[in-house]
């Protein structure tokens, strides 16, 4: 079988065929779901780390073509949109009218489906929750053929379903979400250097209550008295008065070629984070910046996964709650250290206590931390696997959407709603993730109930306004 070539996640590990990529061009003609013959899955722009966008020897439904703008309410800052549509287009049309993302990741090449199916947070979890937090409905399709309108309050168990769902519930054609209004494109950001967990807490402890958004980059290599020595960030959006015009973003540089695996080994990535470390000779810095490298410094460098080489990469990123948070990241941070396996980039944050809506949803309130492994066979996934042994035992959680090897037993402890969450799943969608964590096979779906078909209401309201 040959291997669908653009069907790849970000981490490009793993590599699997799909039996075929079916396009969809138009919201209105999506073929007949029922009529595949292999478990179908939606996929947009494969931002997405390990296996939770892939559908191994299944049909994979490209929706990323559903890219229309489809209308605004200026009064409540609602925007609605079909799935498609990235989030990097949205902020081309809407920062100059003034209004911003209600959350973004670290990438800005999302497409809305993804952040709705992913249930996506960035730096403000501790004031705003995740993007799920402020969707107001979308149009669901199943493979039954049925439409159906979803909102807290209209089919709303499908709503918490498909909400983290991991594109597992059918096809979101299109969404309608709170956009914030901001006075201009500037982030009133400072960096703060630290030289302890202790000292990281503390820092977010005070900047969670004035900054809007906070995260840290956190050198994972160091060991001793500095373990855990970073940079903090925080910032809020900059107020009308500073605006001059002058900062603007950035062009993206690019890697036009996969590096050797090599390239990135625990010498340079040592090296790295000494260097980034003392680049910031004082203790705070505080300036104002573009939105654009504040949210996005990894865009600025096109096509960045390559630089891990061919194998590929994993992400790893876990929250655990607070009761066990220090004990667990030190431990987290010191089996990493041990191994030797760095990654490049470590990011620490809290989260807050803002419930996520999704039934699968990752987010919860405690510390998160995300690595970068450079895939080197047995030795990372044996890594990883200790690693999810610390989590499971602090009652944390592994973010689906970066894995591509969590056993079933970890995602179900991580997700003990999964099974509730099964029963809205469509029949006829799964994904190489879902298989591998619940057994299922790709020829037999798993056993969904389908009472929320009787219950639901089909969408004849022509309930989407035309462009
Ligand atoms: C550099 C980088 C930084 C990141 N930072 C963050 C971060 O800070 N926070 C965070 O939460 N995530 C982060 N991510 C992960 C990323 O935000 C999510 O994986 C996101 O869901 C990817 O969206 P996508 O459009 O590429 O979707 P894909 O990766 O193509 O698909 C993701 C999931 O969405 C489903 N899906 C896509 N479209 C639809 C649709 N129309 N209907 C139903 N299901 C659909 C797919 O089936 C799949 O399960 C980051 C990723 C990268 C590469």
């Amino acid at each position: 079988m040959a291997l669908s070539k653009n069907v790849q996640s970000w981490g490009r590990y793993p590599q699997v065929a799909s039996a075929r990529v079916v396009p969809v061009y138009w919201r209105h003609e999506v073929p007949d779901l029922a009529s595949f013959e292999a478990p179908v899955l939606p996929y947009a722009y494969g931002r997405s780390y390990g296996d939770s966008c892939l559908n191994e020897g299944g049909v994979v439904l490209d929706v990323s073509h559903l890219r229309r703008l489809l209308a605004f309410d200026e009064r409540e800052g609602l925007l609605r949109c079909e799935a498609g549509v990235s989030l990097a287009e949205i902020l081309a049309v809407m920062v100059p009218r003034g209004w911003f993302l209600p959350v973004t990741p670290g990438t800005k090449y999302v497409s809305v489906g993804g952040a709705i199916a992913n249930d996506i947070h960035g730096k403000n979890h501790h004031r705003a929750g995740t993007f799920g937090c402020h969707v107001t409905c979308f149009e669901l399709l199943r493979s039954s053929g049925e439409r159906l309108l979803c909102s807290p309050t209209e089919n709303s168990e499908l709503f918490r379903a498909t909400i983290g769902g991991l594109g597992l519930t059918g096809v979101i054609l299109w969404a309608e979400f709170r956009l914030k209004p901001i006075a201009n494109p500037l982030i009133d950001m400072e960096r703060i250097r630290f030289a302890s967990l202790e000292e990281f807490i503390q820092l977010s402890e005070q900047s969670d209550r004035d900054y809007e958004y906070t995260v840290s980059w956190v050198d994972c290599l160091i060991g001793g008295k500095e373990a855990c020595r970073g940079i903090f960030m925080r910032g809020n959006h900059a107020a009308e008065t500073v605006w001059t015009g002058r900062q603007r973003g950035q062009l993206p540089l690019s890697v036009p070629f996969d590096l050797p695996s090599l390239a990135l080994n625990t010498l340079t990535v040592k090296t790295f984070n000494a260097l980034y470390y003392r680049s910031q000779l004082r203790h705070a810095v505080r300036r104002l910046v573009h939105y654009d490298p504040f949210f996005y410094p990894l865009d600025s460098i096109k096509d960045w996964n390559r630089l891990y080489g061919r194998r590929g990469f994993l992400q790893y990123q876990c929250v655990v709650p607070f009761a066990d948070g220090r004990e667990a990241v030190r431990e987290l941070l010191e089996r990493i250290r041990r191994s030797g396996q760095g990654s490049f980039l470590t990011v620490l944050k809290q989260f807050g206590d803002r419930p996520s809506p999704g039934l699968l949803s990752f987010p919860r309130p405690g510390l998160t931390l995300a690595l970068d492994f450079a895939y080197r066979g047995r030795e990372t996934l044996r890594l990883l696997d200790e690693l999810d042994a610390i989590v499971r035992q602090s009652g944390g959680a592994v973010y689906p959407a970066k894995d591509a090897r969590m056993s079933a037993q970890s995602f179900q402890a991580y997700f003990p709603r999964w099974q509730e969450f099964a029963r809205y799943k469509d029949p006829q969608f799964s994904s190489s993730f879902w298989r591998r964590v619940t057994g299922a096979s790709s020829g037999e779906p798993t056993r969904t109930c389908h009472a929320e078909r009787s219950e639901a209401s089909l969408v004849t309201r022509a309930s989407e306004p035309q462009p």
